[in-house]
């Protein structure tokens, strides 16, 4: 192997664990906010449920209203009818206290219909509840080591950046250059191995005459089609 490549190849292996670690860097917020988003649309849900269960309570409230209204008519057609002395008129009251009364046993089936809405919404609003109660501190907790995370590799970052720093300033500054300006285009494959005699970033057949030169390690051979560092395994 020629001897710059072991430090070129020291050189993109501490540039991997820089980019590594930036990654992980910035994946950690993205993390942190879906499951933050998670939790907030567990909490609209529970808030709609709940939304549901005022309605309903408040429906029950307006036909009990509406019953107590259509009974006390009824007492009083039934006042009525004892002071009537007209057969029709007392007839005509009949009429009315029968009608008040199949009203008021439709308003009652409705009442009885919302209640049983109402139990269901309730099952499902406690079980929200209690499910949200373990789900928010299971995700509070993950939130909490994703932080923890994120200051080690901020730690992390800065020192391998340090080392990175100390190791390059001993290259040949020439060197440095062609490394860093192929770096640039192909993070973490500026030097490749050859593999089967071809290229091992851009994969292209290489000639015989081109493997040799990289095999015999006398200098730097460049692929000729992607740019990249050649080095044979060996
Ligand atoms: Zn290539």
């Amino acid at each position: 192997m020629h001897p710059s490549l072991h430090s070129l190849l020291q050189l993109q292996q501490m540039d991997q664990k820089i980019f590594e670690t930036r990654h992980n860097l910035t994946r950690i917020p993205i993390e942190i906010d879906k499951m933050q988003r998670q939790l907030k649309e567990e909490q609209e849900t529970i808030a709609r449920n709940k939304k549901e269960l005022f309605q309903i309570d408040l429906s029950i409230k307006e036909l009990e209203e509406e019953i107590a209204g259509l009974k006390s008519k009824v007492n009083q057609y039934k006042y009525q009818q004892l002071t009537t002395r007209k057969n029709e008129e007392y007839q005509a009251l009949s009429h009315q206290i029968e009608n008040a009364n199949l009203k008021i046993s439709t308003l009652e089936d409705k009442i009885l219909e919302l209640l049983d809405k109402k139990e269901k919404v309730s099952t499902t609003f406690r079980e929200l509840e209690s499910k949200f109660h373990s789900y928010s501190r299971e995700i509070n907790k993950r939130i909490e080591n994703l932080l923890t995370q994120k200051k080690s590799f901020e730690k992390n970052l800065e020192q391998l950046i340090e080392e990175r720093k100390n190791y390059a300033s001993r290259f040949d500054p020439q060197l440095l250059k062609t490394y860093q300006s192929i770096a640039a285009s192909k993070p973490g494959s500026a030097i490749v191995a050859v593999i089967e005699e071809s290229c091992g970033g851009c994969h292209m057949k290489m000639t015989k005459q081109r493997c040799l030169k990289v095999k015999s390690s006398e200098e730097l051979v460049f692929c000729e089609y992607c740019g990249r560092i050649l080095f044979f395994a060996e």
